[in-house]
C-alpha cells in the first residue's frame, strides 16, 4: 500500500512540474505540444498568449550563425553564446517566451524566417534587399565593414583592393561590397574564421568583415594581420545598422520585440551586455 501511494505521489508531482513549466522536460513538452492550451497559458503567462505564433505558443525559435564574435560564437559548453544571444534571451524573458536557438548558415537565415525559425539575430545589417523578404526590428547596433590584410601587405585603400582575391562570409554585406570592387573576386566562406585563416595562409589578399569581429580576429592574430577601418576616407564604406530580422507583416511580434528592446535600453540591461560582450 505504502509503495503504491509513494508511486502515485511521485507521478502526481511529475505531472505538476510538467504543467507548471519547471525544468527542461517541461520545455521539451511545450515545444512538442505547442498547441496544447494548458501548457501554453502556464508557460507564457502573458496577455499575448492568444492566437498563433511565437507569442502565443510560448517559444521563440531564433536563428543565428555562431561564427561572428563577439555577437555570436560557440561557447565552451557547445551552445551559441555572445551579445546577440544574451540580448535575445533578455527579450524573450520580457515577452515571457522560451528562446530556442538554432545555429545555421548565415546565408540561409533570411529564407528560413517563417518556416524553420521565427526570427534571426546574427549581427545582421538592415539592407533594402533583405527588406524585400523580411521586416526588421528597431536597430540595436551601429557597424561598418573593416578590411583585414596581412601585416606586410601593401593594401591601404579601396583602390588597392581592385583585382584582388578577397575573403568574405557568404551572403554578408562584406560579400556585397566585393561585388562592387573592380576586378575583385570574392572568396566566400561560411565561417569568418576560415576566411581569416586563408588570409594567414596567403590564399586571399584581404578579408572584408564587420568591425567588431575584425577586431576580435585582429587581436587573436595580432602579429600576423593589420586592420583598416572601412569608414576611413581611403575606403569610404557606409555605416551599417544591426537589427533582428522578423517575419514580414507580423506587426504584433515586431511591436513586442521593439518594446522589449526599448525597455532593455531604458533599464540599463542593454548597456551592461555591451560592456560584458563588446567592451566599447
Ligand atoms: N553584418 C553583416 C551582414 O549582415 C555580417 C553578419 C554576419 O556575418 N553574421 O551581412
Amino acid at each position: 500500500m505504502k509503495k503504491t501511494a509513494a508511486l502515485l505521489l511521485t507521478a502526481a508531482m511529475t505531472m505538476t512540474m510538467l504543467f507548471a513549466g519547471c525544468g527542461d522536460a517541461a520545455k521539451d513538452a511545450d515545444t512538442k505540444n505547442a498547441d496544447n492550451e494548458a501548457n501554453v497559458e502556464d508557460v507564457s503567462g502573458t496577455e499575448s498568449a492568444q492566437g498563433e505564433g511565437p507569442l502565443a505558443d510560448g517559444v521563440l525559435n531564433v536563428g543565428t550563425n555562431a561564427e561572428f564574435p563577439p555577437f555570436e560564437f560557440v561557447g565552451d559548453d557547445g551552445e551559441p553564446d555572445g551579445f546577440d544571444m544574451a540580448l535575445i534571451k533578455a527579450i524573450g524573458e520580457k515577452l515571457g517566451v522560451d528562446v530556442v536557438v538554432e545555429n545555421m548558415e548565415f546565408d540561409s537565415l533570411v529564407a528560413s524566417i517563417g518556416s524553420k525559425i521565427d526570427v534571426a539575430i546574427a549581427g545582421m545589417t538592415i539592407t533594402d534587399e533583405r527588406k524585400n523578404a523580411v521586416d526588421f526590428s528597431d536597430e540595436y547596433y551601429e557597424a561598418v565593414q573593416y578590411v583585414i590584410v596581412s601585416a606586410d601587405s601593401e593594401i591601404a585603400s579601396a583602390a588597392d583592393l581592385e583585382g584582388k582575391n578577397i575573403g568574405v562570409q557568404l551572403g554578408t554585406t562584406g560579400d556585397f561590397i566585393v561585388e562592387d570592387i573592380e576586378g575583385a573576386t570574392a572568396a566566400q566562406y561560411n565561417k569568418a574564421v576560415d576566411a581569416v585563416n586563408d588570409l594567414r595562409n596567403g590564399r586571399v589578399d584581404a578579408v572584408i568583415i564587420d568591425k567588431n569581429p575584425a577586431q576580435v580576429f585582429g587581436e587573436q592574430f595580432k602579429d600576423e594581420v593589420k586592420l583598416f577601418d572601412g569608414e576611413s576616407p581611403e575606403f569610404g564604406f557606409e555605416k551599417e545598422y544591426y537589427a533582428i530580422a522578423l517575419p514580414k507583416g507580423d506587426a504584433e511580434l515586431a511591436k513586442s520585440i521593439n518594446d522589449a528592446l526599448a525597455e532593455l535600453k531604458e533599464d540599463g540591461t542593454f548597456d551592461e551586455l555591451v560592456t560584458q560582450y563588446i567592451g566599447n
